[in-house]
């Protein structure tokens, strides 16, 4: 999840980005710190067992490779992690803030273990936000439908999820992201669906079509790194045209601005079993083969291919 950010005076006032990175030093109650590429993550830990602290470190440490490895840098040169112990084995919600620095703050069950964490998404999620600047409330769908597709499509990259459990996931919930009966388009309906599924969707539609337009040389994942490092990340405003500008340059497209202005303000109703088919995803794709013969299986395999760049 990523929390509305506060009300940027400065913006208004000196009519230019905002800049919301905050401090470039850790918070004087950092418990440790990490240095990941060339950035600093301050790590504030309850739970004061070493051992704890070490399993932590290393679920921190993996899952800020994968963010990193996806975006060419981890996405933001300084973020303080808040960690808070919680009951039971899993992790809680997370939360992704900019209003005074990047705080990432997630709760951890005291019994998760090493399995379990390895298996999470939760944090993959929150520091996929930090990539993307921001674009406002009305644009939420954009940072969750990213922080939402990437997080599968980056874990593959890095070998950490099933190539099989990436499709499987988008295969049953890209239906909730579709438009139902009265709804409006993209910018007009802030329901759960539409935000996280409607904006993977966007997503996936977006790296599909790039990749055909290009011959599969570059995907969405081009485009994400250019708007990084021309924007700054989430410590940053920019209005979402530019923002969209900024990654059709890169991939010498224009699929991110047609796209939008196709949804922004008209529910589409993507033909779901069609792309599919011609991405030769299977029903189930955990049991089920995939249709390497499909029309855009080369594609498919192109978007969860190790480090594909
Ligand atoms: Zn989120």
């Amino acid at each position: 999840m990523r929390a509305s950010a506060i009300f940027c005076l400065a913006l208004l006032l000196a009519a230019a980005p905002c800049n919301r990175a905050g401090a470039a030093s850790c918070p004087a109650d950092t418990t440790e710190t990490l240095t990941i590429r060339e950035s600093t993550l301050c790590l504030l830990i309850d739970d004061p067992t070493p051992s704890r602290r070490l399993l932590l470190r290393t679920w921190v440490e993996r899952s800020a490779s994968i963010v990193a490895d996806y975006y060419g840098r981890f996405p933001a040169p300084l973020a303080v992690l808040s960690l808070t112990s919680m009951e039971g084995g899993g992790v809680g919600g997370g939360r992704t803030t900019n209003d005074s620095g990047l705080r990432i703050q997630v709760r951890i069950g005291r019994e998760a273990s090493s399995d379990s964490l390895s298996n999470d998404w939760v944090l993959v999620h929150e520091m996929v936000h930090l990539a993307l600047p921001e674009v406002g409330r009305r644009h939420n769908w954009l940072a969750e439908g990213l922080a939402t597709y990437v997080e599968g499509v980056a874990r593959a990259q890095f070998g950490n999820r099933d190539i099989a459990d990436v499709w499987a996931e988008d295969r049953h919930s890209m239906p909730m992201g579709l438009p139902r009966e009265g709804e409006g388009g993209m910018d007009q309906t802030p329901t759960w669906g539409r935000t996280y599924w409607g904006g993977a969707l966007y997503c996936l539609e977006a790296e599909v079509a790039i990749r055909e337009q290009t011959r599969n040389r570059v995907g969405l994942q081009t485009a994400l790194r250019a708007i990084l490092k021309q924007t700054g990340g989430y410590g940053f405003e920019r209005d979402i045209d530019e923002v969209l500008r900024i990654g059709d340059a890169a991939t010498g497209t224009r699929v991110l601005d047609d796209l939008y202005r196709q949804i922004k303000t008209t529910p589409q109703a993507t033909d779901l079993d069609l792309l599919w088919t011609r991405l030769g995803v299977p029903r189930d794709p955990k049991t089920q083969p995939f249709d390497d013969h499909a029309p855009l299986a080369a594609i498919r395999i192109a978007i969860t291919a190790p480090h594909n760049f």
